[in-house]
């Protein structure tokens, strides 16, 4: 075995010499109305739903991620994610926050081209999301530091022009709600990372672009677009 390259698979935990080893990565869809909406889908408060990515599809916030193949419309969906730092199955809404090590600031990347071939047929959304560094992620906060966040301004700019403004208080269903209801699908378990969903204003990448986002109370991230 040639053994090369081997992506990253574990975060650095702010102030920190620890870092935060990577199991699965789950991502919360539709989970802000306005974004719902943009994507042609009816935001009522539907059960919330998720995909998952592999745990070597994350990069480092600072990282340039290189524009990925097949792929004509490379779109950023920057998210609140909640690092899982305590097992549990069926776990209820009100102690879920319990279940949580820590947050960062992740871009949920996605070719929103074959997604959108992959609605059209029916097909599952995998070659759409869970590609090669396509989880970019900030240092995870410890819960310890940061508190649960509910509130605060998230938001995503592209070479410095703003283009994703909304706040976490938007989310259709909490952090909380979103745990649970993985939780009665699959055990979660330390090393565990939910990426919660966007607020409105997706949109394309290209080679060259700069991309920066943050949440207030949490940090922020940056990565850098470059050719295939
Ligand atoms: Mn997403």
């Amino acid at each position: 075995m040639n053994v090369v390259n081997i992506p990253e698979t574990s975060v650095a935990v702010v102030n920190s010499e620890d870092r935060f080893p990577i199991r699965r990565i789950f991502c919360v869809g539709r989970n802000y109305a306005a974004h719902a909406k943009e994507m042609g889908a009816n935001p009522d408060r539907e059960a919330p739903f998720y995909f998952t990515k592999s745990a070597d599809t994350i990069v480092a916030s600072g990282s340039t991620v290189a524009y990925p193949p097949r792929c004509n419309e490379l779109h950023h969906e920057i998210e609140l994610v909640a690092a899982i730092g305590k097992a549990g199955s069926n776990i209820s809404a009100e102690s879920a926050l319990d279940h949580i090590f820590g947050y960062a600031v992740g871009i949920d990347l996605t070719r929103r081209d074959l997604q959108a071939e992959a609605k059209s047929k029916g097909r599952p959304w995998d070659t759409a999301k869970n590609f090669d560094q396509s989880a970019p992620i900030s240092e995870i906060y410890p819960a310890s530091e940061t508190g649960h966040p509910s509130s605060g301004r998230i938001w995503l700019a592209v070479n410095g022009e703003m283009r994703q403004e909304g706040d976490l208080v938007e989310m259709i269903w909490s952090v909380a709600e979103s745990i649970a209801e993985i939780s009665t699908y699959v055990a979660v378990a330390p090393g565990d990372l939910v990426y919660t969903g966007t607020p409105a204003g997706v949109g394309p990448l290209v080679a060259g672009d700069k991309v920066s986002g943050g949440i207030d109370g949490i940090g922020s991230i940056e990565i850098d677009i470059a050719s295939p």
